[in-house]
């Protein structure tokens, strides 16, 4: 390990500008749970049923059901000591721009200026009668929520069978073409379009580094299987060492 941690450091600090994919696994230890890691949401729910767009619009009351059981009250969560980490990295120009699979925020609370919420936000909630925008945590209460006209509230989230945001999409891919380095923490590389951004950075020339507890990325050049907080803490200081 303590090879892997000064090789991404090298690697990291001499390339400098990389792009950073991150998902659940990088919150986890804010206290939200991951969905696919054991005793993860879809162990419990499935999300063909709960999550998928088809069913918000026949019973949204499904889909703000499990809500409560994920993220009840959306500033409740602080950002931890990896999101802070890439703030930092942000600062001293070796992250230029975060491309997030969560839907929590908490990158942007921790300080993060270029961050692409490719999932969409659970912090603005639309009307899809009206189309007036809540912002957590004013949303009134219900199970689903309505809106003062009437009509259904939803968060600005992707949900299945919804297409990706195109703008958002669009910039995804041309960071993964042009970066020299991607550094992807916390994801288990499965739901698509997002899992593809990697292996897009590696045709395109792109070193990849993970961060997982659990290996996700047949293809990454460099692997740190830690806890996010613990692997960004020390990667920061191992970076420290090549830019002082
Ligand atoms: P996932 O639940 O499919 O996978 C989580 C990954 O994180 C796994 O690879 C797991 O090994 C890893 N992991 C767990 N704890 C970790 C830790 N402490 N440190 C490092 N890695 C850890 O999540 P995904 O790949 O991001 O994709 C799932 C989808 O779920 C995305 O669309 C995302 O929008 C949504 N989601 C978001 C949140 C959030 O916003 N915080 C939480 C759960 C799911």
């Amino acid at each position: 390990m303590e090879a892997a941690y000064r090789e991404a450091a090298r690697q990291l600090a001499q390339q400098k500008r990389c792009v950073v994919l991150s998902g659940a696994g990088i919150s986890a230890e804010s206290g939200i749970p991951t969905f696919r890691s054991k005793g993860g949401l879809w162990e419990k729910y499935d999300p063909a049923v709960y999550a998928s767009i088809e069913v918000f619009r026949k019973d949204p009351s499904k889909y703000w059901q499990i809500r409560g059981d994920f993220i009840r009250d959306y500033n409740r969560y602080q950002p931890n000591a990896a999101h802070r980490a890439l703030v930092e990295l942000e600062q001293a120009g070796i992250v230029r721009q975060i491309i997030t699979q969560n839907i929590d925020g908490l990158h942007r609370k921790a300080g993060s200026r270029q961050v692409i919420e490719i999932h969409g936000s659970l912090r603005e909630i639309t009307c899809l009668q009206c189309g007036k925008q809540y912002l957590a945590p004013n949303v009134p209460d219900g199970t689903p929520p309505h809106c003062d006209c009437g009509g259904v509230l939803k968060p600005n989230t992707v949900l299945f069978g919804e297409s990706l945001p195109p703008q958002a999409l669009d910039s995804a891919s041309r960071e993964a073409q042009t970066c020299k380095t991607m550094l992807v923490i916390g994801t288990s590389a499965v739901v698509y379009p997002a899992a593809a951004l990697p292996s897009l950075a590696k045709q395109h020339g792109a070193r990849i580094i993970e961060v997982n507890i659990e290996r996700a990325f047949p293809d990454a050049d460099v692997v740190i299987l830690e806890k996010a907080t613990v692997a960004m803490t020390r990667l920061l200081e191992e970076i420290r060492t090549f830019i002082v």
